[in-house]
């Protein structure tokens, strides 16, 4: 018999994903019916709910981006371990309350006498609401939310708030039915006997949600910034109002720290954990910013993708990028948004996580990819490039991977010109296109005999027409530059270089059925290929998949090993706990302790070695 969900557990319309905002509809069609027909209601009620609406959801997204802005959060960080994509699903539907809160208000103002024909204003209002706030409404919160850790009231119900230890701003509002229920009666208390009293206004809605929703997700926010001076200046605010590190031990000690938001009922109950002022105050103290052992230099993609950040959208973030249609809304805003990014953004921290006992990181240069096509961009990337990694090894960080045009052949020479220039560096500058090129070759069949490549001369080309040609496969490639293709069959043992037949023309695939894209390949150039042929790619961003009839292999990725963890972001568009190949291959490195840089041309008798050190260490091809 399987465990049945307790009574008023589950937000049944969570059932319906986004389409729970069907609900909504009546607010809606009656603020659209009252612009198009002119027949205002007396409040334009459904104008603020709407409005109203729109606010709190601006006020957790922001409160969301400020708990991921490593550069803000870094020094006071209550906890650093990162949160994991389960929890960012569980915490989806952190606006239940709202939606929840809409309805019962718009019923209030149809049936409840005295929630119509408010005034905007009203002094005396705020302040009854304050006081009922500040006495029944806390006092009742504190003993139901002790009475919700008792048992079986916990487990049915309040455990799945804890189930989140590291929080974040939505983690909040994420509740069952009956505990939202249950909290928004004690607003709608709070609210209905200002009513009774003669005070009630529009203002007062909107205050008393807002702040409400901003003071839930302060407390969430997992960082300690309120200044140890506001407490030396007013001393009596310890039992006013707590701090996100305060109702943080609420989530690792269960038993302490009950309050709503006024700590006093704690400290009236004894309920108040002995470490809440200590804990504050190392916190406050600041601490050193770990060093981490390992960096993938990224940089940004394209417009829209720049949304795809960790501390922008969680959600969004939080799945494979795709453009969907509200993306594609805000191109115009982003542009002007990234105009200013491009002028005063530094490299920043777009996210950490842990690996065995690495501490990982992914730095993001403020540079999108068609700037590293226009020639006089190129000196002022190199130098974004060249201070992170004088930074990293500073820091004293291990190894630094550089991650796609960031170590392009044209720019730098894939991380040669640093290695150069800088001889005594201690960090290791790595490319990773070695695991690269082994992740590609690892997927093709065992058996191939013949295989057509384009981008045949690139460095990932190069590295895997040598490999193959070792191993007695025809390498096709195609290429104009007969001096290129000259100079790599130089490269090849005389037994095998029969093995490298250079092409000119994409008909020369047509009988061929691997394919391997190195660059860029036109709709038209793909129909040359025979069908049922096996498309392969180290091309970014990937070809098109126009042929039904063919198969597209992704772009080489490799899954993450088990025991990673904080992972709450993707990479682009890999799949979740997914990197590219090349990140994969600085890991690799780091792991490994390798003392060697690896920049520049591929070593092919490497290729092995480091897809056999990736296994070791439980690393798994996305194919
Ligand atoms: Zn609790
Ligand atoms: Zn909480």
């Amino acid at each position: 018999m399987g465990v049945r969900t307790p009574i008023f557990f589950e937000w049944h319309w969570e059932r319906l994903g986004n389409f729970k905002y069907v609900f909504a509809a009546p607010v809606v069609a009656n603020a659209i019916h009252g612009f198009i027909s002119g027949a205002k209601d007396v409040d334009n009620w459904c104008y603020h709910l709407l409005l109203l609406g729109a606010l709190r959801c601006l006020c957790q997204q922001l409160w969301t981006t400020y708990s991921r802005l490593h550069c803000l959060v870094k020094k006071h960080q209550i906890n650093a371990c990162g949160i994991e994509f389960e929890q960012v699903d569980r915490e989806f539907h952190s606006d239940n309350h709202m939606l929840l809160q809409l309805l019962l208000l718009l019923a209030a103002h149809s049936w409840i006498p005295g929630f119509s024909n408010l005034p905007m204003w009203n002094m005396r209002g705020l302040m009854i609401l304050f006081l009922l706030h500040t006495g029944p409404v806390e006092f009742l919160y504190y003993w139901m939310h002790r009475a919700f850790h008792s048992e079986p009231l916990f487990q049915r119900y309040h455990s799945l708030h804890h189930l989140s230890v590291v929080t974040e701003p939505p983690t909040g509002s994420v509740t069952t039915m009956l505990e939202q229920v249950l909290q928004t009666g004690l607003i709608g208390l709070a609210m209905v006997v200002t009513v009774m009293l003669g005070g009630a206004s529009i203002s007062m809605i909107y205050i008393y949600l807002l702040t409400f929703d901003f003071l839930k997700c302060m407390g969430h926010c997992n960082c300690e910034f309120v200044p140890a001076r506001v407490f030396q200046l007013f001393p009596a605010a310890k039992y006013l109002l707590y701090t996100p590190s305060y109702h943080s031990l609420h989530h690792t000690q269960l038993h302490y720290n009950f309050c709503l938001f006024m700590p006093l009922y704690d400290y009236l109950g004894g309920t108040v954990h002995p470490d809440t002022l200590p804990f504050y105050a190392s916190l406050r103290k600041g601490k050193e910013e770990e060093v981490p052992d390992f960096v993938f230099l990224a940089h940004c993609i394209d417009v829209l993708t720049s949304l795809h950040v960790s501390f922008c959208i969680r959600t969004l973030a939080a799945h494979p990028f795709t453009p969907y249609w509200f993306i594609r809304l805000t191109w115009l805003p982003t542009l002007f948004c990234l105009f200013i990014f491009w002028t005063w953004a530094q490299t920043f921290v777009a996210y950490r996580y842990m690996l065995d006992n690495l501490n990982c990181v992914t730095w993001v240069i403020p540079r999108h990819g068609f700037q590293y096509f226009l020639p006089f961009y190129k000196d002022n990337i190199n130098k974004h490039i060249e201070k992170a990694i004088l930074n990293a090894d500073t820091l004293g960080v291990k190894v630094i991977s550089l991650a796609a045009l960031n170590k392009n052949e044209e720019l730098n020479g894939g991380g040669m010109l640093f290695v150069e220039k800088h001889k005594d560096l201690r960090v290791r500058v790595v490319h990773g296109n070695t695991l690269t090129a082994a992740v590609i070759i690892k997927q093709l069949p065992t058996n191939v005999k013949e295989v057509f490549m384009t981008g045949s001369t690139s460095k990932l080309g190069r590295a895997i027409a040598l490999y193959l040609c070792r191993r007695g496969v025809r390498v096709l490639m195609l290429t104009k530059s007969k001096e290129r293709f000259d100079k790599i069959v130089a490269e090849a043992s005389h037994d095998v270089r029969h093995n490298l037949i250079r092409v000119t023309k994409f008909q020369a695939g047509q009988n061929c059925k691997t394919w391997l894209f190195g660059k860029w390949t036109l709709n038209a150039d793909q129909q040359w290929a025979p069908p049922g042929t096996n498309f392969h790619q180290f091309v970014v961003p990937a070809v098109r998949e126009i042929r039904k009839d063919c198969t597209y292999a992704p772009v080489a990725g490799m899954i993450l090993p088990k025991q990673t963890i904080g992972i709450h972001t993707c990479e682009v568009m890999m799949p979740r706990r997914a990197v590219h190949a090349c990140h994969a291959g600085g890991l690799v490195h780091a792991l490994e302790g390798w003392k060697h840089h690896e920049v520049g041309a591929i070593d092919v008798d490497r290729i092995d070695v480091v897809w056999e050190a990736a296994m070791k260490h439980g690393f798994s091809s996305v194919t």
